[in-house]
């Protein structure tokens, strides 16, 4: 079902797939290769490498190597080559696969050994009153036990459960479909995604799923939510209550009117893993428009209701009308582009900040560019008990005039130009804002836009570079829809480079005009002059960008600043009258005691050496290392050394670091002022020793990505295209840690903590 899309032959970093002409024996050789991969047993969990599936840490990607995730979705769609929508969605069904299907398995044999333990106390039962001796057996090879009438209810009570319990394993295992339980299902509104799946025979959603009006999908997920937990919450009963029994605790009388009551409120964390989550899927149209209200009502509701916003910007399904998630500058249908009107004139509504605002729902803005934050993201919040919304950019090569094969690029530079920038929001991450919002996966936290290096020839056809932030117009320079934003810079012009441009005050601007550079498929360099309406694109993004950091804790307002800068001048200002204070008090005090202190160990020592032949220094040092001396401590008079260590003083060193006659290196006077020396420098050396800097085995390194997409200040490829830490410092430590657990090869090596 391959409709030559050619991703994945983009993103492969080792360049294995290539195109090739389709012909008969092409085709039937991979029918061939496909019919032996399907015969093949499931992927072992060793090439699984994800260190927790309910914390989303490891190599997240790998669990798309099992096929019974990889399958979550399958071909034979009718959407167009590339689409963005469906990759994203094939993420996020993988994700639940992957998370749901072992959870599963282990109710499964925790069914299979409580139809066993259960079993086995029926038969103990049974057997229980019986003297051998008074057996009573007939001709039709019965053999008749007494047992009591308790005994007889209790065993068939046990009958019964072990029915239910067969029941429930059915079900889980085969049910209705012969495959059984799905792991999710879908609410799907009316759009490209209800469209492109509804190719009867070859449905590409292998799970249960509904098609409603356009902007009805979470009013109907509600509903089936309710339904489906009612369900869940009896097969949960049948399992305590099979567990009561076998451990002796059943008390039907209590324990009924318990399960009574028993709803998905009650569920434990295993039970609540255990539920196939209800997800509402749409695109703009449906989740941000029309059928807004209805996705409003689902996250005010707070139940743990799964969404997928599949963000096309653009009303796809009905031929690209412009949309309010649309960015301004867009040109699509009702929103053109010529003399009265350059594209859509609003900004683009920020779903997430909607959702963030409902303050009870986890909120999940990520791309398939990248897929780790994405899967992550979805693995923490099917987690929540609380509503979940994924908001996922989906580039649709059509409608945002991109190649089939660009879906990758597009989603990466969506999130480097700041268009898109991928969040992550857990209400319950702690009180503050800030604690619940992460900005991680973004490159270059820190700055407007991240950086990277513009390759091409020059005059004489010499490779040169040069290094250039990432800004909201290359992005756009990339798609299609805001291609009427650019023409060819004319030589006259004042260009001023659009990052420049969009920094600089509206006077600076006059007579101005924002340009990018441009290299075409001959790697030849040009300037493109930039609209205006694409300079109020960039504002706007780095408005939001600025936003975000704001509430993620990583920037501060210039009015809080400003409070802050006066209240800790206010405090300096004080600690630093109040240390005047006491050095004057304490200088005081050393004038009248210093002079009459120093004469009396001067005329100790000179009675102790007695020759008259030392210099004062001498003297001094062997006073300070006479016997039954009160060592005189002056540490903090000045802030300097101890007046019983001037040797060490001298030279710089810690004055901590040096020992006092006091503190048992008296004895030898001269040897333990050098020594103190001696001793005191190399502890900061000793220290660095053990410091290990971060570091990659870059030879093993498979181009993958996933650091360099992480952070690429921090990660960089060399000349073999192998990562190395280009910039440990250009980043946080827990960024390295993150790459060092994402690294597929296990090669990044995060070091000390800076
Ligand atoms: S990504 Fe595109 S080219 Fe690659 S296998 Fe899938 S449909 Fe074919
Ligand atoms: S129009 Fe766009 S969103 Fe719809 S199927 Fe085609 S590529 Fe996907
Ligand atoms: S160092 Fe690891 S994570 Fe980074 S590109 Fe290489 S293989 Fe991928």
């Amino acid at each position: 079902t391959c409709k030559g899309c050619n991703v994945c032959v983009d993103v492969c970093p080792d360049g294995a797939l290539r195109t090739i002409r389709q012909s008969d024996e092409v085709v039937e050789s991979l029918r061939r290769s496909w019919a032996f991969w399907e015969a093949l047993p499931e992927t072992d969990d060793r090439y699984i490498k994800i260190a927790s599936m309910e914390e989303g840490i490891g190599v997240l990607s790998s669990l798309l190597l099992k096929k019974a995730n990889y399958q979550s979705l399958v071909g034979g769609d009718g959407a167009c080559m590339g689409c963005g929508e469906k990759t994203v969605l094939h993420l996020v069904t993988s994700t639940v696969h992957g998370l749901v299907l072992p959870k599963v398995q282990e109710r499964v044999a925790r069914i299979d050994a409580l139809i066993q333990g259960l079993g086995d106390k029926a038969r103990g039962l049974l057997a229980s009153d019986v003297e051998l001796d008074q057996l009573e057996t007939d001709d039709s090879e019965a053999v008749r036990l007494p047992l009591d009438r308790a005994k007889q209810d209790e065993v068939e009570r046990i009958v019964t459960m072990i029915k239910e319990l067969r029941h429930l394993r059915w079900l889980y295992t085969e049910g209705p479909s012969g495959h059984g339980r799905a792991a999710l299902g879908f609410t799907n509104s009316t759009g490209c995604s209800s469209v492109w799946a509804s190719t009867y025979p070859y449905n590409p959603y292998p799970f249960p799923w509904v098609n409603h009006l356009f902007q009805d999908a979470p009013s109907v997920a509600l509903g089936i939510f309710e339904g489906h937990m009612r369900k869940m919450a009896d097969s949960f009963v049948t399992v305590r209550r099979a567990e009561l029994e076998l451990t002796g605790d059943y008390d039907p009388a209590r324990h009924e009117a318990e399960f009574a009551d028993f709803d998905w409120h009650q569920f434990n964390d295993d039970e609540f893993a255990l539920c196939p989550p209800i997800i509402a899927v749409g695109g703009d149209g449906a989740m941000m428009d029309i059928g807004f209200q209805n996705l409003s009502r689902l996250m005010a509701a707070g139940k743990p209701l799964r969404v997928v916003v599949l963000d096309t910007q653009v009303y796809s399904n009905t031929g690209g009308q412009a949309c309010t998630s649309g960015y301004t500058g867009q040109v699509s249908d009702m929103a053109m582009f010529g003399r009265g009107q350059h594209g859509k004139t609003e900004t683009r509504k920020e779903l997430s900040l909607i959702a963030l605002a409902h303050r009870n729902v986890y909120v999940v803005q990520s791309t398939q560019a990248t897929a780790s934050h994405l899967i992550g993201g979805v693995l923490r919040g099917l987690r929540s008990k609380r509503p979940a919304v994924f908001l996922l950019h989906s580039p649709c090569p059509p409608e945002h005039g991109i190649a089939d094969d660009a879906s990758a690029r597009s989603s990466r530079m969506a999130v480097e130009s700041r268009a898109f920038p991928v969040l992550e929001f857990d209400p319950d991450g702690g009180p503050a804002l800030a604690d619940c919002l992460s900005l991680d996966g973004n490159p270059a936290l820190e700055d407007p836009w991240p950086s990277y290096s513009l390759s091409y020839l020059d005059d004489e056809g010499k490779e040169q570079s040069m290094e250039l932030p990432l800004t909201t117009a290359d992005w756009a320079a990339a798609e299609g829809r805001f291609k009427k934003h650019f023409r060819p810079a004319k030589d006259g012009d004042e260009l001023v480079l659009f990052h420049e441009y969009v920094a600089m005050s509206a006077e600076e601007r006059e007579g101005c005009k924002p340009f990018i550079y441009h290299v075409d498929r001959e790697q030849r360099l040009s300037r493109v002059e930039v609209s205006v309406e694409l300079v109020q694109l960039a504002e706007d993004r780095l408005r939001f960008w600025d936003q975000l950091r704001e509430m993620a804790g990583l920037q501060v307002s210039s009015g809080a600043r400003g409070d802050i800068e006066a209240e800790l001048e206010q405090d300096f200002e004080q600690r630093i009258a109040a240390l005047r204070q006491e050095y004057e008090g304490k200088l005081a005090e050393l004038r009248d005691t210093l002079p009459k202190v120093v004469a009396h160990r001067m005329a100790e020592g000179l009675l102790s050496t007695g020759d008259g032949s030392q210099t004062v220094d001498e003297v001094l040092r062997k006073a300070l290392g006479t016997k039954g001396l009160e060592p005189i401590n002056l540490v903090g008079l000045n802030g300097e050394a101890t007046f019983g260590a001037p040797a060490a003083a001298a030279t710089g060193a810690a004055p901590a670091a040096a020992p006092t006659p006091a503190e048992g290196a008296a004895t030898e006077p001269e040897a333990a002022t050098a020594t103190a020396v001696e001793e005191a420098a190399p502890e900061t050396d000793d220290d660095d020793d053990f410091a290990v800097e971060a570091h990659i085995d870059s030879a093993r390194c498979t181009s993958c990505n996933e650091c360099t997409n992480l952070n690429n200040k921090m990660f960089a490829y060399n000349d073999q295209k192998q990562a190395y830490v280009k910039d440990p410092s250009a980043g946080t430590f827990q960024q390295l840690v993150k790459a060092a657990e994402a690294c597929p090869v296990g090669i990044i090596h995060p070091g000390t903590p800076l």
